[in-house]
């Protein structure tokens, strides 16, 4: 068969094959700690459920939506963005419209189709979420990587930013809070950030917000356009019930941006997948949204306390300095590059090689524990761990995660 050079030149996942090589070892009978898990392992909020059984009664619910969504629904995405992020999209003199589509990765997609022409610069923050660079290079455009750390609480500095504008840059994603790092930006850098906007006003920004309502410490999540309203006429901001309503698999994500750019983003949606699942829709369309931070409650504590472990497990093995406060989202990145286990595999100081992926591999291999090599987020020698596994088997992996970072051998 013909592949394209499109499809050729797409990266595979490194996550998805580590992923698999965790359930081989698994239905092998090996004990797995598979710490790679991008969703919640609890069911959705009961009322939910309950609004799902209802409306699988009615014909509606197995037949087309409108490409864009049924409108009420899109009227209530509107208004509960308005009311989380407390701003006034009419106030601020934005006439915004709302599109639902299969998921938010669907959304950042058509997104990404609908913005970027053959050529484009598009600015991502490393470590970044492992699709937007695929995404955007599949419209022939081209990613441009701005770095950031756990020595900046993983917060480029704006002068970086400012440096990697040229007259080819597009759009700049801000995904906040972040996937992989499980941390938001201070209130000062979204300040900072809006005012350096207001430099460049041919740039669009992406707010990836999937993450939004998943903050388990204060301050909670603030974005630029909160403190610049203006950048509102070219922002696009994605959200979605896959993290804060556990609901992946329900496949409902949305972008809320100014109408013309959604009614072109419908364009391409109408031609290529039509609209998102109706029966779930209409489910949305009858439940309280403001029940969503009821249902989170408890998957906050759980998320906390498993942060608790990860600091309390660090710091009892002196291994304090490559801990930081995971503050959101269900994510920590572990830099190995700074640990006593890169001297079994740098060839010598000035060695820069990335050896995350092998690195994930011996853990696996050795411990049994999965991780997701930092490869795939732009970020070399780092891996993400997710925070949902229940506390005592987390605990377990932590300490086994532990004994590999301190180079110990398997008896
Ligand atoms: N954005 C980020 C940063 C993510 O981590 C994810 C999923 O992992 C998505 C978007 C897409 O979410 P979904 O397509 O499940 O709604």
């Amino acid at each position: 068969m013909h592949i394209s050079l499109r499809a050729k030149n797409i990266q595979e996942s490194v996550t998805l094959k580590l992923n698999a090589k965790a359930m081989k070892l698994a239905e092998e009978g090996n004990r797995i700690f598979n710490l790679t898990a991008g969703q919640l392992p609890f069911r959705p909020s009961v009322d939910f459920v309950e609004h799902i059984k209802n409306e699988i009664n009615f014909l509606n619910s197995f037949q087309y939506s409108p490409v864009p969504g049924f409108p009420a629904l899109r009227k209530k995405i509107i208004k509960h963005i308005e009311d989380t992020r407390q701003i006034d999209f009419q106030k601020s003199g934005v006439n915004v419209d709302c599109i639902i589509s299969n998921g938010g990765k669907h959304a950042l997609s058509v997104c990404f189709e609908t913005l970027v022409e053959p050529e484009d610069e598009v600015i991502l923050i490393s470590p970044y979420w492992v699709s937007y660079t695929e995404m955007i290079k599949l419209c022939g455009g081209k990613p441009v990587v701005v770095e950031s750390s756990i020595f900046n609480n993983f917060e480029p500095a704006l002068e970086d930013m400012k440096a990697a504008i040229t007259n080819k840059t597009r759009a700049i994603v801000i995904n906040s809070p972040t996937n992989p790092t499980g941390t938001h930006y201070r209130p000062e850098w979204m300040e900072s950030f809006g005012q350096l906007m207001k430099e460049f006003p041919n740039i669009h920004i992406i707010s990836d917000e999937i993450y939004y309502q998943l903050y388990y410490f204060d301050p909670k999540p603030t974005y630029f356009y909160q403190y610049v309203p203006e950048l509102l006429q070219r922002t696009i901001i994605i959200d979605g019930i896959s993290k804060t309503l556990a609901s992946t698999g329900l496949r409902i994500g949305y972008t809320i941006a100014p109408k013309d750019f959604v009614a072109a983003m419908g364009k391409i949606q109408g031609q290529t997948a039509s609209g998102a699942n109706s029966l779930i829709q209409r489910a949305l369309l009858n439940f309280d949204f403001n029940k969503m931070e009821e249902f989170l409650g408890p998957v906050k504590d759980h998320l906390r306390a498993n942060g608790r472990i990860l600091r309390d497990q660090f710091r009892e093995a002196n291994l304090s300095s490559l801990w930081y406060q995971s503050v959101s989202a269900f994510y920590f990145m572990i830099d190995f590059s700074h640990s006593p286990l890169m001297d079994n595999y740098r060839k010598g100081p000035t060695d820069t090689t990335d050896y995350a992926v092998e690195i994930c591999d011996d853990l696996l291999n050795n411990w049994g524990v999965a991780l997701v090599p930092s490869t795939d987020f732009g970020t070399p020698n780092a891996a993400r761990l997710s925070l949902v596994l229940e506390q005592a088997p987390f605990s377990e992996a932590v300490s086994l995660i532990i004994k590999f970072l301190q180079g110990t051998k398997k008896s």
